[in-house]
């Protein structure tokens, strides 16, 4: 049965490659272009069932949320931070379907961890987590707790865990095919395709890639941007992450590394999603205050 279902996916892989050249023009989905711009959504990911991830997402969630309860280390629906990390993501979900347009139909959950670790996600399918440690030790301001968020949600948006899914598999299938045309059609390094199948089983457990990691940034600082939140914390939470890391190193860090080039890489959009911010808070943008981060605890 697995084997069928491989082959269905090789066939559709072989197709969509032959077809490839004929790809019509994207239509601009936003007339009003401003902002990050939107881009097509990873041509990969159509081969994960949508369906099965969000199933195996929505899991996972409640696994996690289950033990953390029989800890005492869900923080519960009433404390502030609970309602803090709730009301951030309210302002920023309504934005989320400019990047996926299946966002809209999806069940947000927002949760806190209580936790020293310093680090956040969201799963497919909208389901995010905070760890507690992260607010603390890093004295997040709302405009950063949403730049986190922001990041955290658009890794979700875009797709990356579905499209890595996918890669792994079609590592292995394309070793098999022989495909060169069919792995740079991929987007897959032609070296991971000679290393074969072994190489597959590994992919799946590892960080994000560079390139996911570095669209999560620009769609994150948008999306926070839309909702109202100073695009510039971006570039304050990356100094606070790397002044905390070099004292104690944060798992955040381990899964986003290079700071430095992320900071460089924010700040030249900051022409970009600087307009957007100034427009939804009624300001001039020549005339925005400077950005005012929170000091670090002692
Ligand atoms: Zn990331």
């Amino acid at each position: 049965m697995k084997k069928f279902k491989l082959t269905l996916i090789a066939l559709a892989l072989a197709a969509g490659a032959a077809s490839a050249g004929q790809a019509p023009a994207q239509a601009p989905m936003n007339p009003r272009a401003d902002g990050i711009p939107v881009t097509k959504l990873s041509r990969l990911r159509v081969f994960a069932d949508e369906q099965e991830m969000d199933q195996q997402s929505k899991l996972q969630y409640s696994q996690l949320l289950s033990e953390a309860k029989q800890k005492e280390a869900l923080v519960p629906d009433s404390d502030p931070q609970v309602k803090r990390l709730r009301a951030i993501a309210a302002r920023i979900v309504p934005n989320a379907k400019r990047w996926n347009p299946a966002a809209a139909n999806w069940n947000w959950e927002v949760n806190l961890l209580n936790s020293d670790q310093v680090n956040a996600f969201c799963m497919p399918g909208g389901r995010i987590a905070f760890y507690s440690g992260i607010l603390t030790k890093l004295n997040l301001t709302d405009d950063e707790v949403a730049m986190v968020m922001g990041h955290e949600i658009s890794h979700a948006l875009r797709e990356h865990a579905r499209k890595r899914a996918v890669q792994s598999t079609a590592v292995s299938i394309a070793s098999r095919l022989g495909g060169a045309a069919l792995s740079s059609y991929l987007g897959i390094d032609p070296r991971l395709t000679d290393a074969g199948a072994n190489m597959a089983g590994q992919l799946t457990v590892m960080k994000f890639s560079r390139g996911d990691e570095t669209e999560a940034d620009l769609v994150g600082i948008d999306l926070a941007a839309r909702a109202g939140y100073d695009p510039r914390a971006g570039l304050a939470l990356w100094q606070k992450m790397g002044a905390v890391n070099s004292q104690e190193p944060m798992e955040f860090l381990s899964t986003h590394p290079s700071g430095e080039s992320r900071i460089q890489d924010m700040q030249k959009q900051m022409p970009l999603v600087l307009p957007v911010y100034a427009r939804v808070r009624g300001l001039d943008v020549n005339k925005l205050p400077p950005y005012q981060t929170s000091p670090l605890p002692n």
